[in-house]
């Protein structure tokens, strides 16, 4: 099914941890943003699965601070509960196969699996899943951005967005 031309300030391509913090700035500074991904879930790396009560991180592990703390998510992340301080002890493997210990680094790891940090930036977002832009065109007022669904469901999603600006969220090829 072929939906409408929908107009946004700005399209984030990927909904990784890139894209939802890109997203959620623009968003919170007054722009109206859409984010889509090609994947029916959210957060690209950020990938946990459940075994039970474990929960298996099998793409990003944990998170470093942030080089430039003004774009940030993690204080609100950790106020959340969605992530916490982790702080393990660092041991350096030397060529001749000794221990020796490291500083201990500040990382931060998500309590429930890291697909909630993607969850939790999310927020209210909109985000149109299942969708891989295909073509970025030069528009009149910005860019054209045409795609496909990636599912076969029958739902109308439209097959090009028009935006001022886009940023592009997705690993080079
Ligand atoms: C096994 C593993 C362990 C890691 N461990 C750590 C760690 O412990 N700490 C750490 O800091 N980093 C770690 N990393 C790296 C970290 O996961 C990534 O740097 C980070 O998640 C990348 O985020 P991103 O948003 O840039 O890209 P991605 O997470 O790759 O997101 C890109 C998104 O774009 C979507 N997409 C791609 N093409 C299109 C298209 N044409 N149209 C629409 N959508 C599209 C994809 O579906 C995806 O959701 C690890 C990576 C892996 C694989």
């Amino acid at each position: 099914m072929q939906g409408a031309t929908v107009v946004e300030d700005v399209v984030v391509i990927g909904a990784g941890l890139s894209g939802l913090t890109a997203a959620r700035q623009l968003h919170q500074r007054g722009y109206r943003v859409r984010v889509v991904d090609k994947s029916r879930g959210l957060g690209g790396r950020l990938a946990a699965r459940r075994r039970g009560s474990t929960v298996i991180d099998h793409g990003c592990r944990y998170l470093t601070p942030f080089i430039d703390e003004s774009f940030s998510p993690i204080a609100q992340l950790l106020a959340a509960g969605v992530l916490q301080l982790w702080q393990p002890d660092a041991f350096t493997l030397g060529a001749e196969g000794a221990l020796t210990a490291a500083h201990p680094k500040t990382l931060y790891r998500a309590t429930e699996g890291m697909s909630s940090v993607a969850k939790a930036l999310a927020g209210d977002l909109t985000i149109q899943r299942s969708w891989r832009a295909t073509a970025l065109t030069p528009w009149a007022r910005g860019w054209r951005i045409t795609g496909e669904r990636t599912t076969s469901d029958n739902q109308a999603e439209p097959q090009a967005l028009e935006a001022k600006a886009i940023v592009l969220a997705i690993p080079a090829p």
